[in-house]
């Protein structure tokens, strides 16, 4: 007897409670397989379901629960600020948390840059390119330069944009090494921040499938905020203020401030810590004044 809709996904939720896993995973799957949406889904949960399309999503619950594969992987997509993403086991997973940063960046740029219109803003460490073609869709008039060290993460982004019609400008390097010369209002990157303790304790759907180039931030966590923060004063332009924008690690916000304070001692306007919607610390803002520099 052919399967239904709710009979498979009643299966494959119980797999994964039992499991400790995500227990919609069977809904996004067999979503994606029948290209439709959850509502279409739900309003057809006593649809039959073919021999072909339940094994595929049998497959690939089992695949998740039992090797810790991440559904974005298998799917090769992600949602991001109410867009979707191409994703390859090349780039970090879009996190939802990131939204947060790209939403804040617009209101601190709003803040500090109402009456100038075309900000120049570079995202380090781009890897899908969620946060600079999120910026440039959301913000036209922006000019959006993005940096990453690996080309394979580059050629994902690149396709991101293309496919989402942002426009953005990729350059290959380390950090604001390949923006020499060139001057920026705004700077926004969520560079790798895992210490070497917490590697050892990742998840396995991240320890074992996410680029550990995207993840590693050296033994305290915090080597490329210490090497982005000390460049800074390269890549400033003309404008009275330059915006520094991080996604940081939840333990990370007082160690981020100090470097920022630390590095720019007299030219502060404004540096904060802000939180996430789960209450932890994960971004740190800073506002300089540069005429004093
Ligand atoms: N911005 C994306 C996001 O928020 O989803 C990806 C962030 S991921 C945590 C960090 C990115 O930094 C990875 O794509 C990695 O390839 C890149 N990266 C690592 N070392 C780098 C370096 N030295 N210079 C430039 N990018 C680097
Ligand atoms: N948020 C990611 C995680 O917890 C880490 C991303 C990063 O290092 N910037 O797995």
């Amino acid at each position: 007897m052919t399967e239904k809709r709710y009979e498979l996904l009643n299966w494959a939720s119980a797999l994964l409670k039992a499991h400790h896993r995500d227990t919609n995973i069977g809904e996004i799957l067999l979503c994606e397989r029948l290209q439709i949406s959850r509502t279409a889904l739900l309003a057809g949960l006593r649809e039959p379901v073919s021999d072909q399309d339940a094994s595929w999503v049998r497959e690939c619950v089992s695949d998740h629960v039992y090797h810790g594969t991440p559904v974005q992987y298998m799917i090769g997509s992600a949602p991001f600020y109410g867009r979707s993403f191409k994703v390859t086991p090349d780039v970090l997973i879009p996190r939802q948390e990131t939204e947060e940063l790209v939403w804040r960046v617009g209101q601190w740029a709003d803040r500090y840059f109402s009456n100038q219109k075309q900000l120049a803003v570079c995202d380090i460490g781009t890897g899908s390119g969620a946060i600079a073609v999120t910026l440039a869709l959301e913000h036209p008039e922006w000019h959006v330069t993005a940096v990453d060290v690996s080309a394979k993460a580059l050629d994902v982004a690149r396709q991101n944009a293309a496919l989402l019609g942002a426009k953005v400008n990729f350059r290959q390097g380390d950090l604001l090494e390949p923006l020499n010369g060139e001057s920026f209002d705004l700077l926004v990157s969520n560079p790798p921040y895992i210490t070497s303790q917490e590697m050892d304790r990742l998840d396995d759907t991240v320890s074992h499938f996410e680029p550990h180039l995207a993840l590693f931030g050296g033994e305290d966590g915090l080597d490329f905020y210490r090497r982005i923060i000390n460049d800074l004063p390269l890549i400033f332009g003309q404008s009275p203020y330059f915006i520094a924008a991080f996604e940081i690690g939840a333990y990370q916000g007082k160690a981020v401030k100090e470097l920022i304070h630390s590095a720019f001692p007299h030219h502060i306007e404004s540096l904060s810590i802000e939180k996430d919607i789960a209450g932890y610390d994960r971004n740190v803002l800073a506002v300089l004044r540069k005429p004093a520099l």
